[in-house]
């Protein structure tokens, strides 16, 4: 039945907006529901091979895909990036000036690297949380021939949580591979007293890091750096010298969503937990690693958020009752070394179980960037 067109803006093109126009455009036909996507990212970088891509494990070739390529047919792409949020008149300006109205919003910038909370960082410090930064540390790891690497997050939270215990599990395995892991001593910090956030995962992945003769430094907050000195100083007051630094760069959400009031200094934005909507705004939501939600932020949770506001938004155009609700739902597989690895699927309500590594799972993740492009990211699964 004919029904009067409503227009979707997204704002963000990286996965959780990518996912999110696509799986809608699938709920709904072009005549329900015009989809409009603002972004303005060339290409879209399947971050997760990041951990693999410094070692050489993974060819980056494969690591990403021209963005505008990724958007089923029936949703248009405009090249800009927003400016002015105006909630009120259902409005958003972007850089060009040029004001688009709405009648759903939803929010799916990501966040971004905070290194001007930790002078000294960009001198001192490796990571592997870009393409770019990846490359370099990749050519760092080829010349290192031996010595003391440290390695851990600047701050809470960052992207995917695992991802700095799956990358440590990963060097031990690529020192070995190259002979010299005795001549090499790997010192793990992390900011609470256990490895990890979740404390039955962080048994586990404890137990695994002692097998490997992983060095862990609980209660590790990094307070400053001494670039020069190449030394690291926790607020509690450990200090640890190195010869290469691994750190994961402090995150914030993006300075727009600050400035146009969407959020504190912190840069997230505060959305209900079951029904993604900013305040008492029916028709605004934040998605991703935008929100400042109390779980992972992962293209795993974009993926599940998506798929619940897809669903949401095409039964209320259509005038149908839609009773669900996002719960939580995250689901993550990370490399133990040794082509092992371990998945984890929770949800507000239910904790992970972390029992066992498997060579299935590992051919998981090995596949998983085929698996996104092709599938996750188009809104098929
Ligand atoms: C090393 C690493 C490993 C990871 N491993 C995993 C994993 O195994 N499993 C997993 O599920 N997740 C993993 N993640 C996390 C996952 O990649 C992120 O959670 C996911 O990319 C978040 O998607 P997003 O769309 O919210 O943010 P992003 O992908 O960062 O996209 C945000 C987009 O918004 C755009 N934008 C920002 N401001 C504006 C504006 N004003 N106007 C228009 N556009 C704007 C940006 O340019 C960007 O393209 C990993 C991340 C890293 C770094």
């Amino acid at each position: 039945m004919a029904i009067n067109r409503k227009r979707v803006v997204i704002v963000g093109d990286g996965a959780a907006g990518t996912i999110m126009a696509n799986k809608l455009r699938f709920h709904s036909t072009p005549e329900e529901i015009e989809i409009d996507v603002f972004g303005n990212s060339e290409r879209h970088y399947f971050k997760p091979d990041g951990v693999q891509i410094p070692f050489g494990f993974k060819d980056p070739a494969n690591s990403f895909k021209p963005t505008q390529s990724l958007f089923n047919y029936g949703i248009n792409y405009l090249k800009a990036n927003i400016r002015k949020f105006d909630l009120e008149n259902s409005t958003v300006t972007c850089e060009k000036n040029r004001t688009f109205k709405y009648d759903y919003l939803i929010i799916a910038t990501g966040d971004r690297f905070s290194t001007e909370e930790l002078p000294g960082y960009d001198k001192a410090a490796s990571h592997f949380y870009s393409l770019e930064a990846s490359m370099e540390l990749r050519q760092k790891l080829r010349d290192f021939k031996g010595g003391k690497i440290v390695i851990g997050q600047a701050s809470i939270p960052i992207q995917c949580p695992p991802a700095p215990y799956e990358f440590t599990f990963q060097l031990d395995q690529y020192l070995k591979l190259k002979g010299i892991r005795d001549k090499t001593e790997i010192h793990y910090i992390y900011p609470l007293n256990r490895v990890f956030t979740i404390p039955n995962v962080s048994d586990f992945i404890e137990r695994l890091m002692e097998e490997r003769g992983i060095v862990i430094h609980k209660m590790f907050n990094v307070d400053s750096l001494d670039p020069m000195g190449k030394k690291i100083n926790s607020l509690e007051g450990e200090t640890l010298d190195y010869d290469l630094l691994i750190l994961v760069p402090p995150h914030s959400g993006q300075k727009i969503i600050t400035e146009n009031g969407l959020a504190d200094n912190s840069g997230y934005i505060a959305v209900d937990r079951n029904h993604l909507n900013y305040k008492d705004y029916d028709n605004v939501f934040a998605i991703g690693d935008a929100t400042d939600l109390p779980i992972s932020k992962a293209g795993a949770t974009a993926h599940f958020q998506s798929e619940y506001l897809a669903n949401r938004i095409s039964n209320e155009v259509n005038g149908n009752a839609y009773f669900e609700a996002y719960n939580g739902d995250v689901a993550c597989t990370t490399i133990t070394g040794g082509n092992e690895a371990i998945t984890l699927f929770f949800s507000y309500t239910r904790p992970p179980k972390a029992n066992f590594e498997s060579k299935a799972d590992y051919f998981l993740k090995w596949t998983s960037s085929d698996t996104y492009f092709s599938a996750m990211l188009r809104g098929i699964m």
